[in-house]
């Protein structure tokens, strides 16, 4: 049976003020972490805070990103090494904004989820169409290519452990909801894609979010679907109230 998860990202919002009163307003209200797993990407220069206010609560913590090297002479970057010595239990790789603002690759992606195997926190690696690729019909391999090639070189141990994010892009802050159908849809194909690659026991294993204008309306069912196993969630985590709504969508 897999834990469902579901995730924030924040994205560029939040500073470590609101960072804390976010935490101590939804900490003591978050499901059992073997029931469903909680957890919070914040940006870089919220990870102290919300590490501090989350200490001994049901919540976990995510980076939004890391780099692929653990130290040297790359100015901006976040060291994964650092994030893991914090305390992060996870990093998104591979969201379609850092794809399409930062240039970042399927090669950077799969050096950066070793990286964060490496350092011993756990990857949630983003995969996403646009609309004209959904319109033109290449969702599937687009999205099944994405994967394969994030997960080069990575143990099936590893596989069964990480986190996928199916999230189109057309759907991201828009209000546009893919249908369930449409979600479960693809989160199928990705793990048939993980079956191929590995084999079935792995593929039972591997836990696949849903993101794109996910909100409490529509938690429930999104999560009914057999393939969909968590949320990464933008706007709706930003909110405490919505955000418990959300991780307790089976209380
Ligand atoms: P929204 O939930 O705001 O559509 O954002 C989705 C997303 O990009 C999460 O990573």
């Amino acid at each position: 049976m897999r834990t469902p998860i579901i995730a924030g990202n924040w994205k560029m919002n939040k500073n470590p003020k609101e960072t804390t009163e976010f935490v101590n307003a939804v900490k003591a209200d978050l499901p059992a972490s073997d029931k469903v797993e909680s957890v919070i990407g914040a940006p870089a220069v919220d990870l102290q805070a919300l590490l501090d206010a989350a200490k001994g609560s049901n919540l976990k913590v995510a980076a939004e990103n890391s780099y692929f090297e653990d130290e040297g002479a790359f100015t901006g970057e976040t060291s994964p090494k650092v994030l893991s010595e914090m305390g992060v239990d996870y990093v998104i790789i591979g969201h379609s904004e850092r794809r399409q603002y930062f240039k970042e690759t399927d090669e950077d992606i799969n050096k950066k989820a070793k990286a964060i195997f490496a350092n011993n926190m756990l990857p949630i690696i983003c995969c996403g169409e646009t609309l004209e690729q959904r319109e033109a019909g290449q969702t599937n391999d687009w999205v099944s290519g994405q994967i394969t090639n994030a997960l080069k070189g990575l143990s099936a141990d590893q596989v069964a452990s990480l986190v996928i994010a199916y999230e189109p892009i057309w759907a991201i802050g828009t209000g546009k909801t893919a249908s369930s159908d449409q979600a479960q849809e693809v989160c199928h194909v990705l793990r048939e894609t993980v079956a191929k690659l590995y084999d079935q026991t792995t593929a039972s294993k591997v836990r696949i979010q849903y993101g794109g204008s996910v909100k409490p309306a529509n938690v429930k069912e999104l999560m009914g679907k057999e393939d969909i196993d968590g949320g990464l969630v933008g706007g709706a985590s930003l909110v405490p109230d919505s955000f418990l709504e959300l991780v307790n969508f089976n209380a």
